[in-house]
């Protein structure tokens, strides 16, 4: 299909990328689970592997079922272009790799996946980088922690676990007047609720593990490129503006203008650090994108009177669903996700540490597993989880505290869910 821009976010969800099968006329998407493409002769083998001419060569780094879905998630974020990597970590690395470098540092929130921060605090030291973990709402100190070296800011639209929104539209407005881009972790929201781009982003990374999937069936994720940044204009970023040893001295920013990101991800980072999605891993993706409106809006209803429900419930303390009424974030969420708060919250028990380990393990509907975004209604306890390598300031700024339960709102009755709630609940505080 002609990714005409006219077309509404439901329609795109199911025709953007995919087009009938030329070869066979096939409707749906097919797995093309090859390694190789046979090349035409010498002549355009050469040109593919010099960039001059786009196309097939080997699935490390480009397949035309996950090329679909790079072109479906670019188009529901408002894109140019997008790569898909092997999970939602890998998308990380593959956003920050073509911008940073040894003694380089990139400004986190502190409010992000348990999993980001122990990715960002520990593990890319070892390539040199460092992150500066700011206080996001803090926009004085976002600014102050901007240095010579800084090369990115980097924060969740809604975070995990705790629902929070970004201010999007006043980082963006910091990381310009710096030169810098503002890459969003868009997995809580996902381009249903919050299209980061239209609020600044420069790159928007996702867990397709999550709701993109939607039924916990795969890890993967996706760097999307807004096409808007001028990567040449201050020397920061030499692996997008410099010539390229590895491609004849080809300078990526000046070949290809604003897919310059894009084809980076795919000529280098897929190239050299492999973090490739396998083909029937985006088969499962595509088909789970092609209900994401459905189910979003069936997330946030749920969540909505699930978390209205508890608020009023003796024994828990406090509710942090951005879609609340009494939630501070009312005014974003307006703003930035106005279908709704996403479906992922936390609760906090009056009844502190014990009381949230009987909890979850009184809940019979809700699963207890390290996943969120799933159709299924999901539940942890963070603490003692996917938030345990943090430190208590850490657990307490990510709003994982000892007190503190995620939930992941499925899709199923609210009314059943509620009453699984209710009876764990009792028990909890028994
Ligand atoms: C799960 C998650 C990640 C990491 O994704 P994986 O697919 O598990 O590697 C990153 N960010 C957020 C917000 C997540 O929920």
């Amino acid at each position: 299909m002609t990714d005409a821009p006219s077309y509404g976010f439901d329609t795109l969800q199911i025709h953007a990328g995919a087009r009938p099968d030329p070869a066979t006329g096939a409707r749906q998407v097919p797995i093309y689970q090859t390694t190789a493409y046979v090349f035409r002769d010498a002549e355009h083998a050469a040109a593919l592997f010099n960039l001059q001419e786009v196309g097939y060569i080997y699935s490390r780094l480009t397949n035309p079922t996950v090329a679909a879905l790079q072109e479906r998630v670019a188009t529901l974020e408002g894109g140019v272009g997008a790569v898909c990597c092997s999970s939602g970590h890998a998308a990380q690395i593959m956003a920050l790799f073509p911008l940073m470098g040894p003694g380089l540092n990139v400004v986190v929130s502190t409010r992000l996946y348990g999993g980001s921060v122990t990715q960002f605090s520990q593990t890319i030291k070892r390539f040199g980088w460092t992150a500066k973990f700011v206080d996001i709402d803090d926009t004085d100190a976002v600014k102050a922690a901007i240095d010579d070296d800084t090369r990115a800011i980097f924060c969740e639209s809604i975070a995990n676990p705790g629902g929070h929104i970004a201010d999007l539209d006043a980082l963006s407005a910091i990381a310009d007047a710096a030169g810098l881009p503002l890459i969003v972790d868009n997995t809580s929201a996902t381009p249903y609720l919050c299209k980061p781009i239209e609020h600044g982003a420069t790159l928007v990374v996702h867990s397709m593990t999550k709701y993109l999937t939607g039924n916990g069936t795969v890890t993967g994720g996706c760097v999307v490129d807004s096409g808007k940044f001028d990567w040449a204009a201050s020397g920061k970023f030499p692996s997008l503006s410099e010539p390229e040893p590895a491609y004849h001295g080809l300078k990526f920013a000046e070949t290809f203008g604003p897919l310059a990101f894009t084809f980076h991800g795919i000529a280098i980072g897929l190239r050299d650090l492999g973090m490739t999605l396998n083909p029937q891993a985006a088969h499962y993706t595509l088909m789970g994108i092609e209900t994401l409106s459905l189910r979003m809006e069936r997330h946030v209803q749920n969540a909505e009177k699930i978390a209205a429900w508890l608020e009023t419930h003796d024994a828990v303390e406090a509710v942090t669903y951005a879609g609340l009424d009494s939630s501070p974030y009312k005014e974003r969420k307006a703003r930035l996700c106005p279908k709704g708060g996403g479906g992922l919250f936390t609760i906090a028990l009056k009844g502190g540490y014990d009381a949230c380990v009987r909890f979850v393990d009184a809940l019979e509907l809700f699963s207890h597993v390290a996943n969120l975004g799933d159709t299924r209604s999901l539940v942890i306890h963070s603490a003692s989880t996917t938030h345990r390598q943090l430190t208590p300031e850490q657990q307490k700024a990510a709003g994982a505290s000892p007190n503190v339960v995620r939930l992941s709102i499925g899709i199923e009755d609210a009314r059943d869910l509620i009453a699984d709630l209710d009876q764990a609940l009792a028990k909890a505080s028994a």
